[in-house]
């Protein structure tokens, strides 16, 4: 007599998804465990690169990464609406829904507007593939010499200006920032050199803004109007809603708490990765796939049966590109700045595109 297979489903084939997939293949699967994979994409979207899709200096499918081809994995596409942890059903926009014996949830973030009011109608987002395609055409559509408010000078704000400026030399481009200085939480040696390629480059950073307004065409800081023809949002993610519809605990930043295994404890059979977990790092692609790789091995064990071993995640670290020539980067405590980061960057960008390959 067969056994029954035992389902795991995996949500999001995004950066944390795709790696305990590859984890998970790495060692035998059990004969009697069958993988589907949910995403509404055909594919993976390298959001660490929708910064240059969004100028217009990646092509759309230089950014897409095939899902893996196995026997015991199967894809499911679909946008997922709900997840019934008490019926460990998922429901699906417009096909049937899914039960599942274990689940994982890596669906990644989306924008975190902190209630401003106009934010989500007015601005344009790099949260998610589609998304990030409007966002391109807002911005490549506009007429010579338009003005882009990029609101936000972390990471992705910065790496967005920096590429729009190599793409349209024509436009008005400002960052519009919170804090004193753009990353604002990275050392202030790595803003200084940012803040001067800005300067070399026009393009204008403003601190110490804090948006109370935004509507089409202009953005308020307090009394003041800052006239946008696009304004980007770069300022705030947060797990995407249906995480945030789930009655679980969450940290300060909506992110699922877990525990040492990355289950939700009340559920041990339901997994959280990446940007939707409450891990002691801010949420990044590097992180999602450590942590997977991680998970995984808890995964195998306890289908042996074994108590896991946890390996400590180790970071090594952040890169980031000013346009396709410089780059800066955090290494440790070691701040890194000029070519070499951008190089590391590019390297880093091709690993992840022939992971599957
Ligand atoms: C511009 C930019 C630059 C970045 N640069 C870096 C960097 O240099 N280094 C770094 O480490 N990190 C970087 N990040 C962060 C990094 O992209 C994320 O932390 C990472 O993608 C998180 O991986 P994840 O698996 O949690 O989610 P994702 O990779 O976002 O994957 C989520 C998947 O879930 C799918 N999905 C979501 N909701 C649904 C739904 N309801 N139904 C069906 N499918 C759904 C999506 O289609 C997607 O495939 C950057 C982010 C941005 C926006």
């Amino acid at each position: 007599m067969s056994h029954p297979m035992r389902k795991l489903v995996i949500l999001g084939g995004g950066y944390g998804g795709l790696a305990i997939i590859q984890g998970l293949l790495d060692h035998r699967l059990p004969d009697d465990v069958e993988m589907i994979l949910v995403d509404r994409m055909p594919f993976q979207g390298l959001k660490t690169e929708y910064y240059a899709l969004a100028a217009g200096t990646a092509a759309d499918v230089d950014l897409r990464v095939s899902f893996p081809k196995h026997p015991q994995l199967s894809v499911q596409y679909g946008d997922v609406t709900s997840i019934d942890l008490e019926g460990r059903t998922i429901h699906l926009a417009q096909s049937e829904s899914i039960l599942y014996d274990e689940l994982i949830i890596a669906l990644g973030c989306t924008d975190r507007f902190h209630g401003i009011e106009g934010a989500e109608q007015y601005t344009s987002s790099i949260q998610s593939f589609a998304n990030t395609r409007s966002t391109y055409q807002r911005l490549n559509d506009l007429s010579p010499y338009g003005h882009v408010n990029i609101v936000g000078g972390g990471l992705s704000g910065v790496e967005l200006a920096a590429e729009l400026r190599e793409s349209r030399p024509d436009l008005n481009i400002s960052i519009l920032d919170r804090h004193s200085r753009v990353l604002s939480s990275f050392p202030a040696k790595l803003s200084i050199y940012v803040e001067h390629w800005f300067q070399v480059h026009e393009v204008k950073t403003l601190s110490h803004v804090s948006v109370t307004r935004i509507e089409e065409g202009a953005v308020h800081n307090g009394a003041e109007i800052i006239r946008s023809d696009v304004t980007v949002w770069t300022a705030g993610i947060q797990p995407v809603r249906v995480v945030a519809d789930l009655q679980v605990a969450k940290d300060a930043g909506g992110r699922i708490i877990i525990n040492a295994y990355s289950q939700i404890a009340e559920h041990p059979e339901v997994y959280v990765i990446g940007d939707c977990a409450s891990l002691p790092f801010a949420p990044s692609a590097q992180a999602a796939g450590a942590q997977a790789e991680q998970v995984a091995e808890v995964i195998h064990a306890l289908w042996r049966d074994e108590t896991p071993k946890l390996h400590p995640i180790h970071l090594k670290g952040t890169l980031g590109a000013l346009g396709k020539k410089a780059g800066f980067g955090l290494m440790g405590k070691s701040s890194v700045m000029g070519r070499v980061p951008r190089i590391l960057k590019s390297g880093v960008l091709w690993v992840s595109k022939r992971h599957f390959g």
